[in-house]
């Protein structure tokens, strides 16, 4: 898609939207917020990246097609956010840099190429916000991250599930599965890490002794609604500081009522409004990556999971803008 130079013209580079004034927001090839689709060694500073990948779901599959669906909800994509008063364009190149290239009917083969597309575009200096896929995808990016940065990151995790569960059928890896990899690999600083909007039912009482084990702090609905309530919630969040943060966002944190275009739906979640607050809150300096996963366009339902989707990427956006890598 060709971009605009006149919108935002006060600032001098090529990654702005199309404008929506020029080119209504209905026509053109679509991408990311309508930003310009570039090749992975251009000279962006974010990159949005598809990984249309769903070999790891366990229930409902149709992951695969989130990053399109996600690029047709970027019509309404745009760039301003009223609570940091700052448009993105103001502080960050950002463009879409096209799909992973997965193998759709291989986890194994398409975690290496996952890892081969994030260790050499990390390498080029680039951050990125991918666009899943089922939760699975994101160990394999994890353990590039790990890599570059050179020591574990602390996770940010909203999710249902703890994704800390056991081999399925004799598979270690599937979407229910990250987060436990991610701490026996020394990927994360487990207790560093946080997990918020996680709920049951659970299979059994046992699923939460590995976080116990290990130290993360899990935050439940109940905590975030009731107890303290979000507010208090909000407040006892930890100042990240300096080190450095990954943010993996499972859009079934959401109640079904907020997303129900998702794999493995589970009732009694936040509000779309919830997490924005809290993404709003987050004391971040360094902001290595992110993700959001578990769209699923073929159970959506008027688009509401895609423009979360979009809605997440665009505070994470937001966060990058006020982070460094
Ligand atoms: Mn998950
Ligand atoms: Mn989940």
């Amino acid at each position: 898609m060709a971009n605009n130079p006149t919108a935002n013209s006060s600032i001098s580079h090529r990654y702005h939207p199309t404008s929506g004034r020029e080119v209504p927001r209905f026509a053109g090839i679509k991408t990311f917020f309508r930003l310009p689709y570039v090749d992975v060694k251009e000279d962006y500073d974010v990159g949005l990246v598809g990984v249309p990948f769903d070999g790891g779901a366990s229930y409902r599959p149709g992951q695969r097609f989130a990053p399109v669906g996600v690029r047709e909800a970027s019509s309404l994509g745009r760039v301003f956010h009223m609570g940091r008063m700052m448009a993105f364009t103001q502080k960050l190149k950002v463009a879409d840099v096209g799909d992973v290239p997965t193998v759709p009917v291989d986890l194994l083969k398409t975690y290496e190429r996952i890892q081969t597309w994030f260790g050499n575009g990390l390498a080029l200096g680039k951050r990125f916000i991918a666009v899943g896929g089922d939760h699975s995808i994101t160990l394999p990016i994890l353990r590039e991250v790990r890599k570059h940065v050179g020591k574990p990151v602390r996770l940010i995790h909203f999710d249902a599930h703890l994704d800390t569960y056991p081999a399925a059928w004799d598979c270690e890896y599937h979407h229910g599965s990250f987060a436990r990899h991610a701490v026996e690999e020394g990927l994360i600083d487990a207790k560093g890490s946080i997990q918020i909007g996680i709920r049951g039912p659970l299979a059994g009482g046992d699923d939460l002794d590995f976080v116990k084990k290990h130290g993360i702090r899990v935050a439940t609905v109940d905590e975030i609604r009731l107890r303290p309530g979000l507010e208090g919630f909000i407040k006892s969040l930890p100042d990240f500081g300096d080190d450095p943060v990954y943010i993996s966002f499972d859009v079934d944190c959401l109640d079904p009522a907020y997303a129900p275009g998702t794999g493995t739906p589970v009732p009694g979640g936040l509000t779309t409004f919830e997490t924005q607050q809290i993404l709003r809150a987050l004391k971040i300096k360094r902001l290595v990556g992110a993700d959001v996963v578990e769209i699923n366009p073929a159970y959506d339902v008027s688009d509401i999971t895609q423009l979360v989707g979009l809605d997440v990427a665009f505070e994470l956006i937001g966060l990058m803008a006020e982070s460094k890598r």
